[in-house]
């Protein structure tokens, strides 16, 4: 599978995304899922994989740390597609964490939460997987700039599918306005970009889209699209 990826990888650079799903279903049948957590371009991905199939496969992480706003917009997309949000939650509840690791730990030590809260969560879901679609986009952050439309991912060990990896913010927001996608209420509130209530706030004027994703540190991912090993719990007093 891999080498075949490797080949393709060229070709699938000239298709549009619409061709990249409809190929993504076709090769990967029920084995195939989107990932989301209903950003601009999560939400302009689903609405046109909702036009290539049917029964769509959608799960997102639930860190149990999302934004009231998150949590209505997972319903309207329920009802609005017709299909049920695949929820994946952390081995560990918030009050079990804090019980380990100490309170606060995304003050803390941000990656070793991302880890618990969004990586281990992902790498189980993928797991059952053979194919995962994300709405990435190269020009987000520096580690998503060499995204492939259709890539092996070699942290996961499975087929990564990005078909709107060459869009701008701009051809987002047009593909939501021309198809009246709905879209986070955060958004017209200065909130490009969502993630948990902790590491998330509003951007001020001339600030780039993704300042207010951990704010003040030097994280700019949380380690779904990068290569980070998992941390494990400290010792007993430490
Ligand atoms: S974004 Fe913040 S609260 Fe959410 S999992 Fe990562 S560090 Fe934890």
């Amino acid at each position: 599978m891999k080498e075949g990826i490797e080949q393709l990888r060229a070709a699938a650079e000239t298709w549009r995304p619409d061709r990249v799903l409809a190929w993504a279903f076709d090769t990967f049948g029920e084995t195939v899922a989107i990932s989301s957590a209903f950003g601009a371009e999560g939400m302009a991905l689903i609405d046109m994989a909702s036009r290539v199939r049917q029964n769509l496969r959608v799960f997102t992480l639930d860190t149990e740390f999302l934004f009231p706003e998150t949590y209505n917009l997972i319903d309207q997309v329920e009802q609005r597609y017709d299909i049920r949000i695949e929820r994946v939650y952390p081995l560990a509840s918030p009050e079990e964490q804090e019980r380990v690791y100490g309170s606060a730990l995304w003050q803390r030590d941000p990656d070793q939460c991302c880890n618990l809260r969004k990586v281990e969560p992902l790498r189980r879901k993928l797991g059952e997987l053979r194919a995962w679609i994300t709405s990435i986009r190269r020009d987000q952050t520096a580690d998503r700039a060499a995204a492939g439309k259709v890539e092996w991912d070699a942290k996961f060990g499975l087929v990564k599918i990005n078909p709107i990896a060459d869009w701008s913010s701009k051809q987002v927001w047009q593909y939501i306005r021309e198809h009246d996608v709905p879209y986070n209420a955060l958004h017209e509130r200065n909130y490009p970009s969502i993630g948990c209530t902790h590491c998330t706030r509003a951007v001020r004027p001339g600030e780039d889209s993704r300042a207010g994703r951990w704010s003040g540190s030097s994280k700019t991912e949380c380690g779904l699209h990068i290569i980070q090993p998992l941390a494990s719990p400290p010792e007993a007093g430490a």
